[in-house]
């Protein structure tokens, strides 16, 4: 008998069907978020502020300075960590434009961890490498960019922004790339982030076109600060952004970090932000929910502007304790993302009719007319499934109140219970107790119809 299911039972006998009767600690996964290391976040950190600048139009040519040496660095950092990383330079030749001041080389650095089971599944861990430093044109107003002056300017450490991220991608690919994980992990360093986004657009546009399988994304930008400009101090938590709506599948992964953190990192709150970024802010979680993927923003509730983009974004002003922490809820929750089953599919094509081709909830009021009947698929199979857990909550809720466990099952009842006021989802459980994201069952709302008249 698998071991989570005589929990499932009696917490099903109990009529109180919480969270913890499903989701047990991994001691694998325990060992690896222990292993992240503040030393090698802070070396990572210090290092990556050695190379000056790390600014795309930097002088890509100095072994020791610039934003070639530091790719080279990345690059070799992940090939050290395992052979079993597969680790590649992702190069795109960017025409001048924007804020891209010259027709640019730009590489994202890529270290991929092939899954035993489910190679094709992607969990991506993301941060951006490069830096900059913002130069004013002078006497504008409101104040204008010179992004040829902020080109050539020689130090932009970037510590902060987004060397803490960098460090717990690399520090993340050295834990996990010593473990074997069901799907497929990848470690990616972006560039251009500070021009646009544009090495993550150019990965995502590249993995739409490829049709590849995303099922979540960790972009970690901005994770090293504590103090914010006014002051105000916060090391104790991290904010998840998430964009909505309030079931999209960012939404859900936001969710399943945030249960991740509190089963492993229970010391470091996570707060999710339903919104997809901050007020006028970027981030390359962005680029990829608009290419179709499920991808959260990881960020400190800390933020102290006079340290972005500016000379005084170092070492010396950020945390790389603070960062572990980030990096260890990171680690949690991929870890448990690469070793969780698909999500079930919890919606059909409409065939015919006038909504046609248009996508429907699996979900009716049965026979009764007053039950919730709930249905789902699992497609492809998995070998290793146990069963299913339906997940309930109220519209008004932030997250899942209550979880019933299904069994190995593809259809399931809840006598007279309203389909109407609540939200219901459906997550598959393996034999191990591996848990897969929800698959939450969604109202769409209709067009406006076009009503002819004479
Ligand atoms: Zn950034």
């Amino acid at each position: 008998m698998p071991k989570f299911v005589s929990a499932c039972l009696l917490a099903a006998a109990l009529l109180t069907p919480a969270r913890a009767e499903f989701h047990a600690v991994n001691p694998e996964i325990a060992r690896a978020v222990s292993e992240v290391s503040a030393d090698n976040i802070a070396a990572i950190e210090k290092k990556l502020e050695s190379f000056r600048t790390r600014h795309i139009a930097s002088d890509a040519s100095s072994p020791s300075t610039g934003i070639g040496a530091a790719r080279q660095w990345i690059f070799d950092q992940f090939k050290s960590y395992s052979p079993r990383l597969q680790v590649r330079f992702d190069s795109y030749h960017v025409k001048k434009q924007g804020r891209v001041v010259r027709d640019t080389e730009l590489v994202n650095v890529v270290a991929t961890l092939p899954g035993d089971v489910h190679p094709d599944r992607l969990i991506l861990v993301t941060g951006h490498y490069d830096s900059l430093v913002l130069h004013r044109k002078p006497n504008t107003s409101p104040p204008e960019v010179d992004y040829t002056a902020s080109a050539a300017e020689p130090f932009a450490p970037g510590v902060t922004d987004d060397g803490s991220g960098t460090a717990a991608v690399l520090e993340l690919a050295r834990v996990l790339s010593s473990r074997h994980f069901h799907n497929t992990l990848v470690f990616a360093a972006f560039a251009g982030e500070e021009e646009g986004l544009i090495g993550a657009s150019l990965f995502a546009a590249h993995a739409h076109d490829e049709h590849w399988k995303i099922d979540a994304v960790l972009n970690n930008d901005i994770i090293g600060s504590i103090v914010a400009g006014n002051g105000m101090e916060n090391n104790t938590s991290v904010r998840v952004f998430s964009e909505d709506p309030i079931d999209s599948p960012s939404r859900e992964l936001a969710r399943y970090i945030r249960d991740a953190g509190l089963l492993y990192v229970p010391s470091l709150g996570v707060d999710l932000v339903f919104r997809a970024d901050r007020f006028f802010r970027g981030g390359d979680h962005t680029p990829l929910n608009q290419a179709g993927f499920a991808a959260v923003r990881l960020t400190t509730p800390s933020e102290n502007y006079s340290h972005q983009h500016t000379v005084t974004d170092t070492f010396e002003n950020t945390s790389p304790e603070y960062a572990t922490r980030v990096a260890r809820l990171n680690a949690a929750a991929a870890a448990e993302l690469a070793f969780a089953p698909l999500a079930p599919i919890v919606d059909r094509v409409v065939e015919k009719g006038e909504h046609k081709g248009e996508l429907a909830a699996l979900l009716t009021r049965g026979k009764s007319g007053y039950d919730a009947k709930l249905a789902w698929k699992q497609d492809p199979a998995e070998p290793s499934l146990a069963g299913y857990v339906v997940t309930v909550r109220s519209t008004l809720a932030p997250f899942w109140e209550r979880e019933i466990y299904a069994g190995p099952v593809t259809e399931f009842t809840l006598p007279n219970f309203s389909i109407d006021d609540v939200v219901l989802g459906v997550k598959a459980i393996d034999n191990d107790g591996n848990e897969s994201l929800v698959s939450p069952y969604v109202f769409r709302p209709r067009a406006l119809q076009k009503i002819e008249t004479y």
